[in-house]
């Protein structure tokens, strides 16, 4: 990195070359985009393309910036004014305190899905299981339940490869095993009481739902998050698919949308689930239902 004061004689006075002026410019330029974090974000993106953590970057906020420095944080800067969730621009999001890798090919994982990793924590045994993640994106589910649970045998599948890359990367850098495959819910699998718990965040939205055209979902792939017949589709498949490889007693727990618990706690009524709950987020949202498949 250029750590050499930037002595040009060309340059205006009023051009921003300093670390503190362009952190500046970020953040005005990012609050005129309408991003309320716009202080935070503007250090994120600063601190990424300089190599240097938010700490660095007040120290040394007299620090004058090459010309390719400038530019190559303006480039930044501009395509999250265009949109880009900030996520995949880092290539990095924080998951129940693991950091994970993101692109475009996955799903950025969010807070609320720690509920459903928390409830799920909530119904392990202690002891060995073999739990699956269906719809695995990034791989946050399975990974944050591996990490606590390092005694479970980890299965998750999703239908992109892109997706698994990315699920494959993080397992590696985080060194938690986990059986990854590619396939639609569980179509791929063998029809025998294999699983002790079933986990998935599969796509819940419905095609006309114009909170597709707001945020980071414009540029989430669209595959992770619509699901036909208002986005109650992939939830009724896994519902109707869960029995055929549960063990009697497993536990199959899905997160959905904040309208759908009423149905989605039918479905599991109709396919012999019993203790049938569905759990708030903190904005006191039903999002995550549970059930435990009924013995025989
Ligand atoms: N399981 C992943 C997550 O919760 C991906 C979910 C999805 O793509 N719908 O982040």
């Amino acid at each position: 990195m250029n750590t050499k004061p930037n002595n040009s004689q060309h340059s205006p006075p009023t051009e921003p070359t300093s670390i503190a002026n362009l952190l500046a410019e970020a953040r005005r330029r990012l609050l005129a985009a309408g991003i309320e974090s716009a202080g935070l974000e503007a250090r994120l993106l600063v601190g990424y393309q300089l190599n240097m953590d938010a700490t660095r970057l007040i120290a040394h906020g007299e620090q004058a910036l090459s010309d390719d420095q400038i530019g190559a944080v303006r480039a930044l800067i501009n395509q999250r004014v265009d949109g880009v969730p900030v996520a995949y621009l880092l290539g990095q999001r924080e998951f129940w305190s693991l950091p994970l890798r993101v692109d475009e090919y996955c799903l950025i994982p969010r807070p609320d899905t720690e509920l459903l990793v928390e409830r799920a924590l909530g119904r392990l045994p202690d002891g060995p299981a073999r739990v699956i993640d269906l719809g695995t994106g990034s791989g946050a589910i399975i990974l944050a339940l591996k990490s606590e649970r390092p005694r479970i045998e980890a299965w998750a599948s999703d239908t992109s490869s892109g997706a698994l890359a990315i699920a494959a990367a993080n397992a590696r850098d985080l060194r938690l095993d986990v059986h990854w495959f590619r396939g639609h819910w569980l179509d791929a699998v063998s029809p025998r009481p294999w699983f002790d718990m079933i986990v998935s965040n599969p796509p819940y939205i419905g095609a006309s739902d114009p909170h597709l055209e707001q945020g980071d979902l414009r540029f989430e792939p669209r595959s992770a998050l619509v699901a036909a017949g208002s986005g109650l589709s992939d939830l009724a498949t896994i519902v109707r698919q869960a029995g055929r490889c549960l063990r009697p007693g497993g536990w199959l727990l899905l997160e959905h949308g904040h309208t759908q618990a009423p149905l989605i706690r039918r479905m599991f009524e109709e396919h012999a689930f019993v203790a049938i709950a569905s759990h708030r987020d903190p904005a006191g949202h039903e999002r995550v239902t549970e059930g435990r498949l009924a013995d025989e």
